[in-house]
């Protein structure tokens, strides 16, 4: 995205879309394979449990013996070493059948433990690992506090030294797996607690003194899952149990949210697959006025676009993990893009399999209201979509701005020395004129002829992305940050082109591997999302320029004031 917002596509990275060995196929074969049977044999239960708001201990002692709490430890610490892909593609098949069950291993693996994988020491590795991978050990993530949600550089929890220990005090509030959990990933303040920032992570366990949890949290949705408060209180935590550097901790947060993204990406993609089977299946049961509802326009028109959105959620998904498992670094605004488009391709879905199913999808006897019930948390938990919006935007122009910021000041004077001036104009300014002018145009090379007009799609809305992004740099520079309005198109322009891309590069591939005849409905897969991502990312980019953003404000400003809506008809 990075490249992208310079006008450059890096092609290298998208194609071809990245394939799993044969041998790794195999053993993810087998291994989905069993999950399913696994998660089959408790098709009927999963209702109760949503109703009764519990998971049974001896359902957990089954996951556990399944291996499924150890899925991205490696096998050194009796894991099965997963890479995001493999991890992402197990989750899945757990969350085509429970959503509850697919957070408690998520919040464990992608969360919960994944600080431990990436910044534990060794010793503190051979601690915990081999006792997290069996389940005998279940980890929470604790950043969320009352007054701290998506600012969570101004948590409250402190943790004071005393001697070779740290004294951690403080409450969280809403960690998914808090009663069930032994191992603590704990985030606190280690200096002055009104400052930002300055805190550090922790491997907390549940036999400290201390330590304490709420009772269940009774939610809308994933009401299995466990969620509770934690309380720390005088919590002696030795300094062998800090994880990472004291003061890094916020990056230890965020790396490890980054990192665990793909999970939540991979449940939302088994979801929507379950909820397409499930309104398929109803639409062809279902007559009205003498006909299947199947045979209807606009049944049609919502079964399509659901495989539309999984399609592309998949493909987006599977890239970012890949990305990650070749060892890319810096996939955090791909990641994001990730989680956001899945979440809400995901909750389309839901809602539109809901209606397919007419008044029965209302009824609690059928799957659809605890599905969209599930689904909805996704927007919100892991960075809620609004905030990680703005990190997509703000993160990808990032390099921009800086360019922006070394040509401002090598033009400083330029008009005063006009020939040493012109000298300066930044490789940077060169392409932004070769841009604006349609000299030069970044352009696939490895795209079969049959895609050619959706990679122009994706090449076209590239050069607009640089030009529009220049553009509202100038503009604001450095008080982008509070330009939400700006910032959200940038941001919706680039999910849909990431998304595009992953896309493209997926259908690309399965045209090369099988021909055309054979891949007809994943061209006519790409074929909608491309005209889709068109126009939406066209509207996009001129809405930045000329828009009733201000009214819109002010509307909002008048709500706010009055704490209710102002008119009446009587
Ligand atoms: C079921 C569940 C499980 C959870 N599990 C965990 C867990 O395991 N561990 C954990 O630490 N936390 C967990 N959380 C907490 C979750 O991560 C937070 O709810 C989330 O980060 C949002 O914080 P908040 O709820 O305080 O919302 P707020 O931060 O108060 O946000 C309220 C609204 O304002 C918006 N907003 C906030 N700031 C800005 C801004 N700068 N610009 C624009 N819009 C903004 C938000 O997008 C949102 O729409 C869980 C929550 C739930 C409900």
């Amino acid at each position: 995205m990075r490249s992208l917002c310079m006008g450059y596509i890096e092609e290298d990275m998208l194609l071809p879309f990245p394939a799993t060995s044969a041998e790794a196929r195999e053993t993810l074969r087998g291994v989905v394979g069993s999950v399913s049977e696994l998660m089959t044999s408790h098709e009927k239960d999963y209702p109760k449990w949503d109703k009764a708001a519990e998971m049974p201990a001896s359902y957990l002692e089954e996951l556990k013996s399944f291996g499924l709490f150890g899925l991205i430890i490696p096998e050194a610490h009796g894991g099965l070493g997963f890479g995001s892909a493999a991890y992402s593609r197990t989750l899945q098949e757990v969350a085509r059948f429970d959503a509850s069950t697919a957070v408690t291993i998520g919040a464990h693996s992608s969360i919960g433990m994944r600080g431990l994988l990436l910044f534990g020491t060794d010793v503190q590795k051979q601690r915990f690992l081999p006792r997290l991978a069996t389940g005998e050990m279940i980890a929470a993530f604790c950043l969320t506090e009352p007054g701290s949600g998506s600012d969570a550089a101004s948590i409250r929890t402190t943790a004071s030294r005393e001697g070779d220990d740290w004294v951690v005090d403080g409450n969280k509030l809403w960690i998914t797996n808090g009663g069930i959990a032994d191992f603590f990933t704990v985030f606190a303040k280690t200096e002055n607690a009104d400052k930002r920032g300055n805190m550090t992570a922790f491997i907390v366990t549940k036999d400290m003194p201390g330590v304490s949890v709420g009772p269940h949290e009774d939610k809308m949705g994933l009401r299995a899952s466990s969620t509770t408060t934690v309380h720390f209180e005088r919590v002696k935590v030795p300094d062998a149990n800090r994880l990472g550097e004291v003061g890094k901790g916020f990056k230890v947060a965020m790396k490890i949210l980054n990192s665990g993204r793909t999970g939540l990406g991979g449940g939302a993609v088994g979801a929507m697959k379950h909820l397409i089977s499930l309104a398929a299946k109803q639409a062809n049961e279902r007559s009205q006025f003498g006909k299947r509802i199947r045979e209807f326009g606009l049944i049609k028109q919502k079964v399509g676009h659901m495989v539309v959105d999984c399609y592309a959620s998949e493909s987006t998904v599977h890239m970012v993990a890949a990305l990650a498992d070749q060892g890319y670094e810096d996939y955090a605004v791909e990641a994001a893009i990730s989680k956001v488009f899945a979440s809400e391709a995901l909750w389309r879905c839901a809602d539109e399999a809901l209606q397919t199913a007419g008044g029965n999808g209302y009824m609690t006897e059928y799957p659809y209201e605890r599905i969209v019930r599930d689904a909805r948390i996704n927007r919100i938990f892991e960075g809620t979509n609004d905030i990680l919006r703005l990190f997509i935007a703000l993160t990808a122009m990032d390099d921009v701005g800086g360019q922006l910021k070394e040509l401002s000041k090598s033009l400083q004077g330029v008009f005063d020395d006009p020939i040493k001036g012109f000298g300066v104009l930044s490789e940077y300014a060169l392409r932004r004129a070769q841009l604006a002018t349609g000299i030069r145009k970044s352009a696939f090379t490895k795209v079969e002829p049959r895609l050619k007009t959706h990679a122009t799609v994706f090449e076209d809305a590239t050069k607009d992305l640089a030009i529009a992004v220049d553009r509202v740099l100038r503009k604001h520079g450095r008080n982008i940050i509070g330009k939400q309005f700006a910032s959200r198109r940038l941001a919706d322009a680039m999910i849909d082109m990431f998304v595009l891309a992953c896309t493209l590069s997926r259908v690309n591939s399965s045209l090369v591997a099988s021909g055309e005849e054979k891949a007809q409905q994943e061209i006519q897969i790409l074929d909608v999302l491309s005209d889709e991502v068109k126009r939406r990312v066209r509207q996009n980019f001129e809405m930045v320029d000329r828009n009733e953003d201000e009214s819109l404000k002010a509307i909002a400003d008048h709500a706010f004031d009055l704490e209710r809506f102002a008119w009446d008809t009587i």
